[in-house]
């Protein structure tokens, strides 16, 4: 990974450019930094990376124009999934799942730069929504999704399974929609701090204390309506199965590495759980539903926040990262 000296892209008919003000350094960005067989298998260099961000716009395509929805000047953030509109999910309000979906730093120059063009669609506004917050409701967006779906979160029981900061957002989302116990682990201390801050209950440290035993107790014996597994590791989907309540749900974000041995009949059927697999952001409910808990005062994401960098630093922000030391870290590229 180098930084050089772009062209500005070109504004389509349908497009806005934005000039980026803040992105959010994720996961994926570091597996594209370690070029991991994801990343060679995914990415055909040379692309600009970073798919979670704000800015503002400065140039709006004829179409994009006349739809007369977007404002040049106005503070905006992007679903980074750009999706066919044609097949039978983006037909039947799923296009979440597209199956032609192009992603935004992966797929197609992304957003680690001083200007990103956009399809006009796929263009949220901020409407007040601070910018340091408006970079991160890509992950934000994620956790909306996973704990809201499905689920009758007010007076529910919640466990956030993995508190990255896509966990530590769920634990904030969980809380502001009315869960009246969030409980909350992971193997690193630091990452429990933030879900604490976050507004979670109850912590627990897998390396300390039995995960398992710890959510009954806390349950009454009867285990949480709600998992939000976010780790991927085949432990916490053993957990994340044995802690939800007969007739519970399992909402999955974590994406394991390689497959998990489940068993089906004793972890899943005969529990009666519901599993759902929690891929991006519904397009755009999702987005709807979170800028108004956020503007609202509901659901603040910014504790989360642990660390910025100028994106000249782009090295020492992915070192944060990957020693564990983070939380959200987030670039500033102009203001
Ligand atoms: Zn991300
Ligand atoms: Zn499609």
């Amino acid at each position: 990974m180098t930084i050089e000296e772009v062209p500005t892209p070109k504004c389509g008919l349908n497009d806005v450019l934005i000039k980026v003000h803040a992105a959010g350094v994720c996961g994926t960005d570091l597996h594209i930094w370690e070029w991991d067989r994801w990343a060679s298998n995914r990415l055909k260099p040379p692309v600009v990376i970073g798919h979670e961000f704000a800015g503002e716009i400065v140039e709006m395509g004829e179409d994009a124009r006349r739809a007369g929805i977007l404002q040049l000047g106005e503070m905006v953030t992007a679903e980074g999934h750009i999706v066919c509109g044609h097949c039978l999910q983006c037909r039947t309000g799923l296009g979440h799942l597209c199956k032609r979906t192009q992603i935004i730093g992966v797929d197609r120059d992304g957003a680690f730069a001083d200007y990103i063009a956009m399809p006009a669609g796929n263009v949220v506004r901020l409407h007040g929504i601070p910018t340091d917050v408006g970079a991160i409701m890509d992950p934000v967006g994620n956790a909306v999704h996973t704990v809201l779906e499905g689920a009758e979160v007010p007076g529910s029981t919640v466990f956030v399974l993995g508190c990255g900061p896509i966990g530590c957002f769920a634990v904030g989302v969980a809380k502001a929609a009315g869960a009246s116990l969030v409980i909350a682990s992971d193997l690193n201390d630091m990452r429990l701090d933030l879900a604490r801050r976050m507004g979670a209950h109850v912590t627990l440290n897998p390396s300390r204390d039995d995960v398992v035993t710890r959510v009954l107790e806390a349950t009454h014996g009867n285990g949480v309506d709600l998992v939000c597994e976010m780790s991927g590791h085949p432990v916490g989907h053993a957990q994340a199965f044995a802690t939800a309540r007969l007739g519970g749900r399992v909402n999955l974000l974590g994406t394991p590495s390689q497959s998990t041995e489940v068993d089906f009949a004793k972890e899943i059927i005969f529990r009666g759980l519901t599993v759902y697999g929690v891929t991006g952001r519904k397009m755009y409910s999702t987005w709807n539903t979170m800028g108004r808990m956020i503007r609202g005062g509901q659901l603040d994401p910014m504790p989360v926040v642990t660390h910025r960098f100028p994106l000249e630093r782009i090295a020492d922000a992915i070192g944060v990262i990957k020693d564990g030391k983070a939380g959200k870290v987030i670039l500033e590229i102009a203001s």
